[in-house]
């Protein structure tokens, strides 16, 4: 048995097979050829392997995933049989003398263009059909397999270089038990999406892609950043023990689903969920969750090909905001950039993406799309408790400029008729150092704080939060980090607002004492970890963990800190 060591991105345990996630290598160098009718033999040859391999995957999909899915191959398959791609392919190797994969290539590239400049949305679907289709032939010219996430079938772990949000949002729970990828951090996105979908994840293992093949036998420990590569029977069951065990003691902090989250000397905290989107309500609502701390309405944007519409924003909004019936829900404006794209803004490539034109930058420059974003809120807002947050706020100017906007809109729909809320509280995202040390004068005029601790850390100890080998940067409780986090929430205090955090620190087991201490009112996080902070803030003693907080405040490293919380 062998095993690899990463980061542990999202707790717990699975055992299953490994499924390699690896993009084949499908380049080619461009070749003139001898013999064209040798050549199109050799490129029927493939188009019909790659029919019969979709054959077989489209009637799998169809017994297991349902017509849905199904019809995707069915598509692929006529485009496949279409003499109007196949005929000029064929012409070109025989006028051109060319090998198949150039001519397959080029052809294919000519008609994508000319689908996706086409207003029409069916049209422009048809080129991503294309698209997918001269992979799979390539791969039959090339001979490399090409892999297909969505029809996996049986239990699996996933093995890739990277996962990107939106492959992680695909991934279906049934059947993917784990995943163990070669790059990222603890809190790169598709480790957050991890924790909120509860499956065990390792990341940064560098080389998983490398030594882990298809099949393998795998146990990925989400708890202590392992993959074991064919565990001995004796690990398996040793391994099979702890997972009972993990079962148990979630039937036990279940019992708390009803509680509120009071101190052991009945100081009250508040402990929201973090969300991506509407369908993880249920989540929040079975965790016990007492309102959403961060919506990331990003997700809405993703995974498709134009923005979405004030109508279909305001539905998401309304559903989230009736869902939770008059708790508070935190919606956060648009966070593109960093991890997170939208290839259909066509915004061009930068240099350090984590430190560019994103979030409430871009808003503030692209406004349509952000009025369009503020409408859809304002209209829900009279569904529930909404309170509007703007992240990757850097300067107070920024502030002022997004509130005036918001201002404008509301003033519009009111001018229309609609109705709008009179009591949402319009707050900011602390993640950005200049505003943690500003915060005395942002308090004064947010309505409230919410510290992104994911890029608050990664922006104070100049550490990319995607990059593994700097991974050991992340370093939440080290003093000046602390002493930051100190600094927003006395400033919050001293205005009369109130200081929450919707970072992944928020959820970890070791922060939560020191920032109880701190007097952080709202913790928000992957609403899978509610029910075991409630459990054990419970058993915390609020002036304990004061005392606590200010002796970390004095110490000189996060290790030094570490210690002094394990002791408690
Ligand atoms: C953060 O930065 O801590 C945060 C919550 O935002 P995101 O992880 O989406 O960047
Ligand atoms: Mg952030």
């Amino acid at each position: 048995m062998s095993f690899l060591n990463g980061i542990a991105a999202s707790s717990g345990i699975a055992i299953a097979k490994a499924y390699r996630l690896v993009e084949p290598d499908l380049s080619f160098e461009k070749k003139n050829i001898k013999d064209s009718t040798e050549e199109i033999a050799r490129f029927q040859s493939a188009l019909s392997a790659s029919k019969s391999e979709l054959e077989v995957i489209r009637d799998n999909a169809l017994k297991k995933l349902g017509a849905d899915k199904a019809a995707i191959f069915d598509a692929h398959l006529l485009v496949l049989s279409d003499p109007e791609l196949i005929h000029p392919i064929e012409d070109k190797i025989k006028n051109e003398q060319v090998s198949a994969e150039y001519a397959l290539k080029e052809t294919a590239d000519m008609f994508v263009m000319m689908f996706e400049q086409m207003e029409n949305e069916y049209m422009k679907e048809r080129a991503a059909d294309i698209r997918d289709v001269t992979k799979r032939v390539l791969s039959h010219l090339l001979g490399v397999q090409i892999v297909n996430p969505s029809l996996i079938a049986e239990e699996v772990i996933i093995i890739a270089e990277d996962l990107t949000p939106s492959d992680t949002a695909q991934l279906n729970r049934q059947f993917v038990k784990g995943f163990a990828t070669d790059i990222g951090g603890r809190t790169s996105h598709s480790a957050i999406m991890a924790r909120s979908l509860e499956i065990p994840a390792v990341v940064g293992t560098k080389e998983s892609t490398k030594v882990i093949q298809n099949g393998d036998l795998l146990i990925v420990d989400g708890l202590k950043g392992l993959v074991h590569i064919n565990p001995t029977p004796e690990a398996v069951v040793e391994y099979e023990k702890e997972l009972r065990n993990h079962e148990i003691q979630k039937t036990e902090w279940a019992k708390l689903i009803h509680e509120k989250s009071f101190t052991a000397d009945q100081s009250f905290v508040e402990l929201a969920a973090n969300i991506g989107t509407p369908n993880d309500l249920e989540g929040v609502i079975n965790n016990g969750g007492e309102g959403i701390g961060l919506y990331r309405t990003e997700f809405l944007y993703m995974g498709r090909s134009q923005l979405p519409t004030e109508e279909e924003q305001f539905e998401s909004y309304k559903s989230v905001l009736e869902g939770m019936s008059g708790k508070p829900v935190v919606v956060r404006t648009l966070d593109i950039g960093g991890d997170k794209k939208l290839p259909y803004l066509n915004l061009p490539e930068e240099l350090n993406p984590f430190l560019g034109f994103r979030a409430i930058r871009l808003c503030l420059e692209q406004q349509d799309m952000f009025r369009t974003q503020l409408r859809a809120l304002l209209r829900a807002s009279s569904y529930g408790n909404l309170k509007i947050m703007f992240p990757m706020i850097a300067t107070l100017e920024e502030f002022r400029e997004g509130k005036s906007i918001l201002e404008e809109e509301k003033q519009k729909l009111v001018s229309e008729g609609e109705k709008v809320s009179d009591h949402i509280e319009v707050g900011i995202m602390v993640e950005i150092p200049s505003t943690a040390v500003l915060a005395d004068q942002f308090a004064k005029e947010v309505d409230f704080f919410s510290i992104g601790t994911n890029d608050l850390i990664q922006y104070t100890m100049a550490a990319d939060r995607m990059n593994e080998r700097v991974s050991y940067l992340y370093q939440p409780y080290n003093p000046s980090i602390l002493r930051l986090i100190k600094m927003v929430i006395d400033a919050a205090h001293q205005e009369g607002k109130w200081a929450g955090m919707c970072g992944e620190m928020a959820g970890d087991e070791m922060a939560i004492p020191l920032l109880l201490g701190l007097g952080l009112d709202e913790f928000s996080m992957s609403a899978t970890s509610i029910l075991k902070a409630r459990s054990q803030i419970r058993n915390l003693n609020k002036k304990e963990m004061e005392k606590l907080a200010a002796d970390a405040l004095k110490m000189k490293t996060a290790d030094e800190v570490l210690r002094a919380v394990k002791k408690i």
